[in-house]
């Protein structure tokens, strides 16, 4: 019995790290029904295949008293099976489990990749064997035996030569062989009890819950034991909701987060009657894509110290085939908040979108200068983390910060003495709002600020 594994993305050779066997070496395991050698037929940077192949020993597999010579002229050495899968754990385990040392995000990454399995037997024919492997992804090539060449009349054998390709992550292809060799075999060398559920389960759990056959899958996985194969199914059912409720919502935080951050100072934008806008610090151009579909903004400019991330910004926005209407209302230009700049005065809004927590501490006051003393925007919405709640971000530990390049993050109290402060001192008025969900006791993930200058008529009846 032979299977092989062939990866088409260069370095092709990678595929030695992820399956933690050495493309130089030959390799043999033993197992307790013959050995799996393990060795690669082709090794180049484009094109890299390794090869295991099982000797199952069929007289050792039988061996005791009151067998027949039925027992002893078997498929089993040949055939693809259960044997087959027990050989991928335990010789390809790391790998299945998603994990390796040298090439951890490969590992997470689906590749090109094609495997070949020499005989694989399956009584119900071609069109079942597609059943199974086409809902996965794969394109699936088969070429069925005759029972005997010298006799074609005799017909087809249950035998297939079976090739799969398809872009799958690793893990996913060996689970997918893990479980669906011994389905299609229709048959297990060895008592299946309450645990095979739970490999089952483990093997399959993502894909199998999706899975149009899944029932069909349970239940020859389990050898048609009908209570097996029930638990099987509602725990599928079960874990598959729960492990989908939990997707959508780190889902809906990441996406709703950003999105309601940049929705909620779109419109403290529009609210404000701007016209001409500043974006500062804008990143890779998120919020500049979001205004430049609104009309009613006629001049959209975006301004960052990074160079990367304007460049970024102009494939995002794909500025060079933009049409020449949209093309005129955006500006992008490199420079700092930190030093004065004449391209910043003038303009009737400013947005600091997460921005102020990338400065150093003694250098805000520089930046106050230069956009509320010297740039003056008629408007500015200002945006930061609240280090409250960070208690709801399950994946920060205690006191750490959301950006590794974040110098500080602000309590709301912080983050309101310091607003407060600015709009005192150069003549805004400021209010606060919430950005995501606002929780009870530590407040939104975002917060916001909104500053208007204050007229020069009431500056003057104040000042009088
Ligand atoms: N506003 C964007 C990006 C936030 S990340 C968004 O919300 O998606 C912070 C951005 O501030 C980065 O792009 C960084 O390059 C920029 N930045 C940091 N220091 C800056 C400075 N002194 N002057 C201008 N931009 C700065």
């Amino acid at each position: 019995m032979l299977l092989t594994i062939t990866s088409t993305n260069p370095p092709a050779t990678d595929l030695g790290y992820l399956l933690h066997k050495n493309p130089t070496r030959c390799q043999s395991f033993e197992l307790p029904f013959g050995m799996a050698h393990v060795f690669y037929p082709e090794a180049s940077d484009r094109r890299c295949t390794v090869a295991m192949l099982l000797e199952i020993d069929p007289v050792g597999l039988v061996r005791g008293e009151g067998r027949t010579l039925k027992e002893y002229v078997n498929d089993r050495p040949y055939a693809a099976s259960s044997f087959l899968s027990v050989a991928i754990s335990r010789v390809f385990g790391t790998a299945m489990r998603g994990r390796s040392t040298e090439r951890p995000v490969l590992a997470l990454t689906p590749l090109s990749l094609s495997a070949g399995i020499s005989v694989q037997p399956c009584r119900e024919g071609e069109v079942f064997l597609r059943r199974l492997f086409e809902p996965l992804g794969y394109s699936v090539q088969t070429e069925q035996h005759q029972l005997d060449e010298e006799f074609p009349e005799w017909g087809e054998s249950r035998y297939f030569t079976v090739g799969l390709s398809g872009e799958v992550r690793l893990q996913d292809l060996l689970s997918h062989l893990y479980v669906l060799v011994p389905v299609l075999d229709d048959d297990k060398h060895y008592w299946v009890g309450d645990d095979e559920v739970d490999k089952l389960l483990e093997r399959g759990g993502e894909w199998l819950a999706a899975h149009p056959e899944k029932e069909v899958i349970a239940e020859r996985y389990l050898k048609h034991q009908r209570t097996l194969s029930n638990e099987a199914l509602s725990r599928l059912i079960e874990e598959g909701d729960e492990g989908l409720a939990r997707e959508e919502e780190t889902l809906e935080e990441i996406i709703t987060l950003g999105e309601q951050r940049i929705g909620a100072v779109a419109a403290a934008l529009k609210n404000s009657g701007a016209r001409r806008i500043l974006d500062l610090g804008c990143g890779e151009g998120r919020l500049l894509g979001t205004l430049l579909q609104d009309r009613d903004f006629e001049e959209i400019v975006g301004v960052d110290v990074s160079v990367r991330s304007l460049k970024r910004a102009r494939d995002r926005l794909r500025v060079d085939r933009l049409p020449p209407m949209q093309r005129s209302r955006l500006k992008l230009f490199q420079g700092s908040l930190l030093y004065r700049d004449r391209r910043l005065a003038g303009y009737d809004a400013a947005a600091v979108v997460e921005v102020i927590e990338h400065f150093d501490p003694p250098r805000l006051a520089a930046f106050e200068r230069v956009l509320f003393g010297f740039a003056r925007p008629g408007t500015v919405v200002l945006t930061t983390p609240n280090a409250e709640g960070n208690a709801n971000f399950e994946t920060l530990l205690d006191g750490e910060f959301r950006h590794r390049d974040h110098r500080f993050e602000w309590k709301r109290e912080e983050f309101r003495a310091w607003c407060n402060g600015v709009a005192e001192k150069f003549g805004y008025g400021v209010r606060y709002l919430p950005v995501g969900r606002e929780d009870e006791a530590v407040g939104p993930p975002t917060q916001m600020a909104v500053f208007e200058r204050e007229s020069p008529l009431r500056q003057r009846e104040e000042s009088s």
